[in-house]
């Protein structure tokens, strides 16, 4: 039997202790961490950038399939890339934990295990947070924190006409990763004896698990001199992420299919799924790339960035966000969430 310490053993106090023993501030910035009534942040002149997202059980993740180290890494990055879609580089984050009972000393500990190795690759402090019970099942609400002098910040709504719209790394592979899952877990639910058979699953089941805020960008473009004209995360799915672009700017947007960036990993899932890869590419969420626009003129440094992408650009037709296809044929971008315009 695994060990199973009850949260009441060692009380609210006991637990915060336990998990501020576990970590250690790192950023010049952080006057003052875990302990006090509040943090202490001093920028030293920087713009700062705050964020929060909220994780709810059932609603955002599964712990059926979710190993909770997994989860901890995974709501440091969500949170975290919205930092890097400001062209800031993080510092702290704070987390707000809803425990129901269900949930030991070991499996809050499985969680901050995930957390602590989150800080240690984005380097950021964990600098407070709250510990409350929960009625039923695991909440999570993350906040971070972020710096960036106010000329290298960058928001949505500054594209101009004629720039490079790009992205990073692939896009549809956290979607088949998480239809990899739910299928394994259905095969499980229905034959708990059944070997889960995610063979040649791996690339697309890491990226719906353990995804990355691609901070290895922002530093590339910082090392080229380059500031984005306008910066957005994916999160939603490219086509959300586009018209999310454009209505900000006041600009339309072509793309074209053939640059779209989709793992081979991705697109075999997406066939055996009998979904479009590219419908997965673009409106399949939780990938967390970065969606960007550069000026022509910046394009040819951007370029040599080797998991950068150019898949299209923005036009001043502002009614306009298309997509070339392979075809020629010429289709609307479109997404869920965005009524027609
Ligand atoms: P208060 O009653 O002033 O809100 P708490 O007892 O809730 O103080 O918290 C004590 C300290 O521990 C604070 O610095 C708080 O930010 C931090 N803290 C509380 N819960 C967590 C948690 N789950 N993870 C990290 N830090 C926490
Ligand atoms: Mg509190």
């Amino acid at each position: 039997m695994e060990k199973r310490t009850e949260i009441g053993e060692i009380g609210e106090f006991g637990l915060i202790n336990h998990i501020a023993s576990q970590f250690k501030d790192k950023q010049d910035w952080t006057d003052l961490g875990i302990g006090d009534d509040t943090a202490v942040l001093d920028p030293k002149g920087n713009k700062v950038v705050t964020t929060t997202e909220l994780f709810i059980e059932g609603v955002h993740f599964d712990l059926g399939y979710t190993p909770l180290q997994h989860l901890g890494f995974k709501v440091v990055s969500v949170v975290l890339s919205d930092i890097a879609a400001m062209n800031a580089i993080p510092a702290q984050i704070t987390i707000g934990l809803g425990l129901s009972n269900r949930f030991s000393v070991e499996s809050v500990d499985a969680l901050y295990e995930g957390i602590r190795l989150a800080c240690e690759e984005y380097k950021v402090d964990l600098v407070g947070g709250d510990t409350t019970s929960s009625p039923q099942g695991l909440i999570i609400s993350m906040t971070a924190t972020g710096v960036a002098e106010a000329e290298k910040l960058v928001q949505r709504g500054t594209a101009k006409p004629n720039d490079v719209l790009c992205v990073s790394g692939d896009l549809g592979a956290a979607l088949m990763g998480l239809h990899s899952l739910e299928r394994e877990k259905q095969v499980f639910l229905a034959n708990p004896d059944m070997k889960p058979e995610l063979e040649g699953k791996s690339y697309v089941v890491l990226r719906q698990l353990k995804p990355m805020a691609r901070f290895d960008i922002i530093h590339e473009l910082r090392d080229l001199g380059v500031v984005p004209t306008s910066m957005i995360d994916c999160s939603d799915g490219l086509a959300s992420e586009i018209i999310h672009l454009c209505n900000a700017s006041g600009l339309g947007a072509r793309i074209f299919e053939k640059n779209i960036p989709i793992d081979d990993e991705t697109y075999l899932s997406a066939t055996e799924f009998n979904v479009s890869p590219l419908t997965a590419a673009l409106n399949g969420g939780e990938d967390y790339e970065l969606v960007f626009t550069v000026s022509q003129e910046d394009f040819p440094k951007v370029e040599k960035i080797a998991d950068v992408t150019a898949i299209g650009y923005m036009t001043n037709v502002s009614h306009e966000r298309v997509m070339v296809m392979k075809s020629d044929a010429i289709v609307d971008l479109t997404a869920p969430g965005f009524g027609k315009a």
